[in-house]
């Protein structure tokens, strides 16, 4: 059966998120790292595409976004889903609104609606508002994001500069009273010549809502919790075949690693806890990888029983990680431990390693193209937004975890494992 929804997602742990809820309804999900050369012909009900266009520039986000779309009508799909971030992280010149307009072109449909709430992690939307928990997002600590500063919490405001076609908002009073109260409401913007449309939602039975009113639009835009109800809604539909029910994914041998390259808040409680339950952990320092390479790192490897799924980590406090980056420049001790974590990865499936466990959203991009990854089947959720995802490295069944550097509770290495354990 052909591909019936097809997403974008402007970078990769969003990618993964998003796969992981739509998975959750026992659907078959596929995850493609980049756009494939060619169309295969075992494409999945529902495909996402990873891509890395969040901070480029707007003319090459837009160009890596058709390419994604050319490839998912070529595989089906008759929706599509652009993913952003529920903060709707953009730059000042903003992709969000530029690569929503260049599909609306290319779909040929003159409205979308956008809605990035994702009320279980505190994200919601009012009177066309962003909130993050209790904050509107510019009181948030995403006012001082390094690569996408958030200024505004007026969706309507951040996406105007954005886009050529006028801004309208179906508010909450309005999704409140139904999917056909929504319809209406779209219906009579649409009349205003209203193109691009925010949407409040400040819980799940907000998103549901909304998803049933616009799940026959050709694009929707938002988080990964609006297309979260869309699988049972096209189940009951009738759009998905036999085949659109998740198959048994592979079994894999026990052996595998923990790879965190992450330094967030949670990673750091997360290596404090799993080092703690006694397994066998290696310190990556930059400065001395910067010096002797990865040499050590690799001899102590060869010396470790893999089915105790040993710890790498170059996870540190903020004031260590300060220090290398004084010394090394930000760029080339990121690089460093990225590398150092990807060369790991190559010699630990060479060793026989089968389960990678990986924190860090640029750390897992790095070690999965070092496994030479490209397609990832959706499985069971360890945490919200976090699945497990099995894929081919090298002739071989590799089960891999990624996770985003915040996501997950301070025992999320060791319940990943047991998860894989308990299938
Ligand atoms: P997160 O998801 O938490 O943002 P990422 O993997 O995306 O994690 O980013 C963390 C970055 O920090 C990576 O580029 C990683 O290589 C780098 N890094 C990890 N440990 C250190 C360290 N000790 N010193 C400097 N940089 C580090």
């Amino acid at each position: 059966m052909a591909t019936l929804m097809g997403c974008i997602a402007d970078d990769f742990t969003g990618a993964t998120d998003l796969a992981g809820l739509l998975a959750r309804s026992g659907v078959r999900v596929s995850l493609r790292m980049g756009v494939p050369d060619h169309v295969p012909d075992d494409t999945a009900s529902f495909e996402v595409i990873a891509l890395k266009c969040r901070t480029s520039p707007v003319s090459e986000a837009v160009s890596q976004c058709l390419a994604a779309l050319a490839w998912l009508k070529a595989a089906g799909a008759s929706r599509i889903f652009w993913k952003y971030c529920s903060t709707f992280d953009s730059t000042p010149h903003g992709n969000i609104g530029p690569v929503a307009e260049a599909l609306m072109a290319e779909l040929g449909t003159d409205q979308t609606i956008y809605c990035p709430a994702f009320p279980e992690n505190g994200r919601s939307v009012y009177m066309g508002n962003l909130f993050v928990g209790r904050l509107p997002l510019a009181e948030s600590p995403m006012r001082d994001h390094p690569l996408t500063p958030m200024r505004d919490s007026n969706l309507m405001r951040l996406l105007e500069p954005q886009v050529k076609n006028p801004v309208g908002l179906v508010d909450h009073l309005q999704v409140s009273r139904g999917p056909e109260a929504i319809r209406t409401a779209l219906g009579e913007l649409a009349g205003q010549g209203i193109a691009h449309v925010v949407v409040d939602a400040i819980a799940d039975s907000d998103l549901s809502t909304i998803a049933e009113a616009c799940r026959n639009m050709v694009l929707m835009t938002g988080g990964s919790a609006l297309a979260m109800p869309l699988p049972a809604l096209y189940e009951r539909d009738g759009l998905l075949g036999n085949d659109a029910v998740r198959q048994d994914l592979p079994t894999t041998k026990a052996r595998g690693l923990v790879l965190s390259g992450s330094c967030s808040a949670m990673t750091r409680a997360q290596v404090a806890h799993y080092l703690g339950t006694g397994v066998p952990g290696f310190r990556l320092d930059p400065l001395q990888l910067a010096e002797d390479g990865i040499r050590q790192a690799l001899t102590w490897l060869e010396g470790q029983d893999l089915s105790k799924m040993p710890l790498f980590y170059a996870t540190a406090e903020p004031d260590s990680v300060r220090a290398a980056q004084q010394k090394l420049g930000v760029a080339k001790a990121g690089s460093i431990v990225e590398d150092a974590l990807a060369g790991i990865a190559i010699r630990a499936r060479q060793l026989g390693a089968r389960r990678f466990v990986v924190a860090g959203g640029e750390t897992s991009g790095a070690v999965t193209r070092a496994l030479d990854v490209h397609r990832l089947d959706i499985g069971e959720e360890i945490a919200p937004g976090v699945p497990w995802c099995f894929a081919q490295s090298d002739g071989h069944d590799i089960a891999i975890a990624l996770k985003s550097g915040n996501f997950g509770q301070e025992g999320f290495f060791a319940d990943a494992l047991s998860r894989l354990e308990a299938r």
